[in-house]
């Protein structure tokens, strides 16, 4: 049997035909950036998240980019004195420490729960100076971070927030859905992500009318009105194209999310038993739309060995924390400096978790990952 990480196949063939024709319109309008396409996404997806705005953008990493130039995290050439602090998580995808560097501001980096992977809320107020702007925390795999926590030192010190959000739109905790908690969260499309578009696209949302209006001109230069610059923008523009791709997926995104939910219970239950495998651990009030399913075991990389000999896509996020990371050397973190998280990128293991996945396919993965199990003990 072949288990994909991820098959993207399976879901385009119920939608192909809505796609194609949403596509051709398009085509014969020749509107290719904006429009109403766009705007009608925007609609969407902010009525989705439950917030006041949203505002499409070109990629997760442009949203989390223009959400800092918005809120005045980004030093210009031209400024002199201290460089502006943003705390992040070590253990996320490169991007959310890319986007602080591209603004001009120094990463700051924080460990996580080991429980959720997300940033561990415990030692933020350790690492607030008085260069500090703000907080990026990520709602990793699908999961809300701590964000009553996280809000409540943020408002204390006088932070932004910004959530990262591009593993986990319609992702809630207590009832409350990504979007709300910080002044934005920035969503990404990439198509691999729950809300896949036919290429690269984001979206900023937010309850903030003011951050809005100034991220909609951030991501077209700065400009209002046209060819006059407020501020130094970006093209971080969403394509017709995205957008009407996108459309068409997310009236399904709720089935979806609850077909992922089914797989991992499905998961759970199979694993239940055995000690070795650390399951994904779902805090109490948090609605995980599982973007992955991420298990810890001793011997991952002779488990993930074996999968792959039989036929079954795995993936490790991450394999080097960020503090580790070659380009932020000079940012002067060492091996040692956040062990939660170098202990995750050692032991982690991502599963397949899409929708289309059968019920014989689940079972052969959980009975795999078990042989596997036994074969690298
Ligand atoms: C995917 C991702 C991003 C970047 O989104 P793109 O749309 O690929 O630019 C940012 N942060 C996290 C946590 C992500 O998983």
């Amino acid at each position: 049997m072949n288990v994909p990480l991820l098959d993207l196949k399976a879901q385009y063939a119920g939608l192909r035909e809505e796609t194609q024709k949403v596509l051709n319109e398009i085509l014969e309008s020749q509107y290719f950036i904006g429009g109403p396409y766009v705007a009608k996404l925007e609609e969407a997806v902010a009525q989705y998240s439950g917030t006041a705005e949203a505002v499409g953008v070109s990629s997760g990493t442009d949203a989390l980019l223009a959400a800092l130039m918005a809120l005045g995290v980004y030093r210009s050439p031209l400024d002199m004195g201290p460089v502006d602090e943003v705390i992040i998580p070590t253990y996320t995808f490169f991007a959310t420490a890319g986007c602080v560097w591209r603004a001009g501001a120094r990463p700051v980096f924080a460990d996580i729960d080991p429980d959720t992977y997300n940033i561990d809320v415990d030692s933020l107020e350790s690492k607030i100076t008085p260069q500090t702007k703000a907080i990026i925390p990520v709602h990793l795999y699908g999961q809300c971070a701590d964000m009553e926590k996280v809000s409540a030192i943020a408002k204390k010190h006088g932070l932004a927030v910004i959530e990262d959000g591009a593993q986990a739109i319609g992702a809630s905790r207590n009832g409350v859905k990504v979007g709300n908690f910080g002044n934005c969260a920035g969503l990404s499309f990439f198509p691999s992500k729950n809300l896949g578009g036919l290429g690269d696209g984001g979206m900023i949302v937010t309850n903030d009318s003011t951050l809005a209006q100034k991220l909609r001109e951030i991501r077209n230069h700065g400009m209002e009105p046209k060819y006059y610059h407020k501020h130094v923008g970006g093209n971080f523009r969403l394509d017709a194209m995205q957008a009407a791709g996108i459309s068409v997926k997310l009236p399904h995104l709720d089935k979806w999310g609850e077909m992922r939910r089914r797989n991992a219970s499905v998961y759970d239950a199979g694993f239940g038993d055995v000690e070795e495998i650390k399951r994904p651990v779902i805090k109490n009030g948090n609605r995980s739309i599982y973007n992955q399913y991420v298990i810890s075991v001793p011997n991952r990389d002779a488990l993930m060995a074996h999968l792959k000999e039989k036929g079954i896509g795995c993936e490790i996020y991450y394999p080097l924390p960020l503090h580790m990371q070659e380009c932020f050397a000079k940012l002067g973190y060492r091996k040692g400096d956040f062990p939660r998280a170098e202990y995750a990128a050692e032991h982690t293991l991502a599963l397949p978790i899409y929708p289309e996945l059968t019920r014989e396919q689940l079972d052969y993965v959980i009975a795999e990952v078990k042989n596997g199990l036994v074969k690298g003990a």
